[in-house]
């Protein structure tokens, strides 16, 4: 089975409980199912600000890396 890179804007659902990688600084983040019936949608990365409207990478742009 071929796996599938999946990329994510910040402003998307996230789709699933796992490891998320910052496309911009590969911080990997955990993410919990107690977490997505929360917020639902991914977040701007807590250590470079990717998808914020600051450098380095527009909120239209994918941030979030989907790693299992
Ligand atoms: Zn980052």
């Amino acid at each position: 089975m071929t796996k599938v890179w999946t990329l994510f804007k910040v402003t998307e659902k996230i789709p699933a409980a796992g490891k998320y990688k910052c496309l911009i600084c590969w911080l990997v983040v955990e993410i919990e199912q107690h977490f997505i019936d929360r917020w639902t949608t991914f977040f701007v990365c807590p250590i470079c600000k990717s998808g914020s409207e600051e450098w380095p990478v527009w909120p239209e742009k994918e941030v979030w890396q989907y790693m299992g």
